[in-house]
């Protein structure tokens, strides 16, 4: 069904009676050309990809909950671009390129709005540091305005400025930057896979996979053995657990991190707000809720909830930042797992299996990744080769001393 202004007009005449479900609940077929394992963001848009880019369309994503429930559906929304070293601000440059285009490439209102992200500093090194990041961003044209003070103040008059212990300096602002809503995200992909023939298996999950004389010939689920010729695990938080089973171990450690989302209040934050002295980001919903979060709770773990000292701690952020939001009440919070590398930065890899490739470790910055994550994942798949932009997310640049070390924290994911 294709979605458009008469469509919604005619519906709304007609009592609504012609919508249709957005994507099949098929049955597994006994093989796939490729089978992507994990129904989230990256996965479903790996699918989209591999069908509409590469017409490899006998694919079925197989997922062991229900589409949108992982972290896909669960972050707070922040897409940019305004990443430094020349192993990711390239790749992320491409996905603001694949933003900026999705609607109309998917025929789906992702409520993508680019309102703008400011960064503020809180002293001269780091209104340096910010201005090289700035120089790093023009090189690739993602567009970066360097602020000081007083144009913040115009742009955001309601912060401390003189607090005592984080004066804001200023800040950098890319203007592309924004907010998009997650979880139509999924729905767009897997609407998008689905209509092209992608199979979507809900309610399926992978216990373990068929290996044999070292190549990986499919999968066993909940649902029966399904083989393929190639399969591709995005399971994000889950990555450790799925690719153990693999007798893998990954570079990456399992954290919860939570979102917080306040009551609804008149428009007062124009676009997304990140606190430069701490871990506090916040933008506001079309809702009038403020959607803001912080640092993850520092401990490893599978829940997807958190903790109450992380609450107090992004809570004091905020306050730091934009004191008048005190007044405000917290309606609701939620957690999902972050699969945290240990130099921040992710993987879309080949793995010493043939036949088995792996997408992870996004840490808490995955969802800006999706389209270009599942557009480069889905060329490694049908061309046996990384996408240009993905060259450096292999698995090995741990044991070549090659990291993309782009948090600067190295190898301690709690203090990202
Ligand atoms: C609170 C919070 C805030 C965030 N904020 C931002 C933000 O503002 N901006 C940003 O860019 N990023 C943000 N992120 C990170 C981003 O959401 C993730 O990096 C990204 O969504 C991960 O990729 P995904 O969508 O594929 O993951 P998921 O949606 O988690 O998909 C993985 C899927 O794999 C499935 N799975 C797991 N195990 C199995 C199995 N054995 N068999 C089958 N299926 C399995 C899971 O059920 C899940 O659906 C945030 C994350 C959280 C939790």
């Amino acid at each position: 069904m294709r979605y458009s202004a008469w469509k919604v007009f005619w519906e709304g005449l007609t009592g609504n009676k012609g919508w249709t479900p957005q994507w099949r609940e098929p049955e597994p077929k006994p093989e796939y050309d490729v089978i992507i394992v994990g129904g989230g963001g990256h996965g479903l848009a790996t699918a989209y990809y591999l069908a509409k880019e590469h017409g490899i369309t006998n694919v079925a994503v197989v997922e062991k909950g229900w589409i949108g429930g992982g972290n896909v559906g669960r972050n707070t929304t922040i897409v940019r671009s305004n990443y430094m070293l020349p192993g990711n601000e390239p790749f992320y440059e491409l996905s603001m390129k694949l933003w900026e285009n999705l609607e109309q490439d998917f025929n789906y209102n992702a409520m993508i709005s680019q309102r703008g992200i400011l960064n503020l500093s809180h002293s001269d090194p780091q209104h340096d540091a910010y201005a090289r990041r700035g120089n790093a961003m023009q090189l690739v044209d993602a567009g970066a305005v360097l602020l000081g003070k007083e144009e913040v103040r115009k742009m955001c008059p309601f912060l401390d400025f003189d607090n005592a212990r984080f004066p804001i300096r200023g800040g950098i602002w890319q203007p592309r930057g924004g907010t998009v809503r997650h979880d139509a995200v999924a729905w767009g992909y897997a609407r998008g896979a689905d209509s092209r023939g992608v199979d979507i298996l809900q309610n399926c999950e992978v216990n373990g996979f068929i290996l044999e004389n070292g190549v990986c010939k499919g999968v066993e689920t909940s649902r029966g053995t399904i083989r393929a010729k190639k399969v591709a695990v995005a399971v994000a938080g889950n990555s450790g657990k799925v690719m153990a089973k693999a007798d893998m171990r990954l570079p990456i450690e399992s954290h919860v991190l939570q979102a917080f989302v306040s009551e609804g209040l008149k428009p007062l934050i124009p676009g997304v707000i990140t606190f430069g002295a701490g871990h506090f980001y916040v933008s506001q919903s079309d809702k009038g809720g403020l959607v803001f979060g912080g640092d993850i709770d520092g401990y490893n773990t599978y829940a997807q909830r958190g903790n109450l000292p992380v609450v107090e701690d992004v809570c004091e952020g905020g306050m730091a930042l934009i004191p008048m939001i005190g007044r405000a009440r917290l309606l609701r919070a939620w957690g999902g797992i972050m699969d945290m590398s240990m130099d921040g930065s992710p993987f879309i890899t080949k793995t010493h299996i043939d036949g088995l490739h792996f997408n992870g470790g996004w840490c808490y910055g995955g969802f800006k990744a999706t389209p270009a994550s599942g557009f480069c994942y889905a060329h490694l798949l049908a061309r046996g080769e990384p996408h240009e932009v993905a060259t450096e997310y292999r698995l090995d640049r741990f044991r070549r001393g090659a990291m993309i070390d782009e948090k600067g924290q190295g190898a301690q994911p709690n203090l990202h």
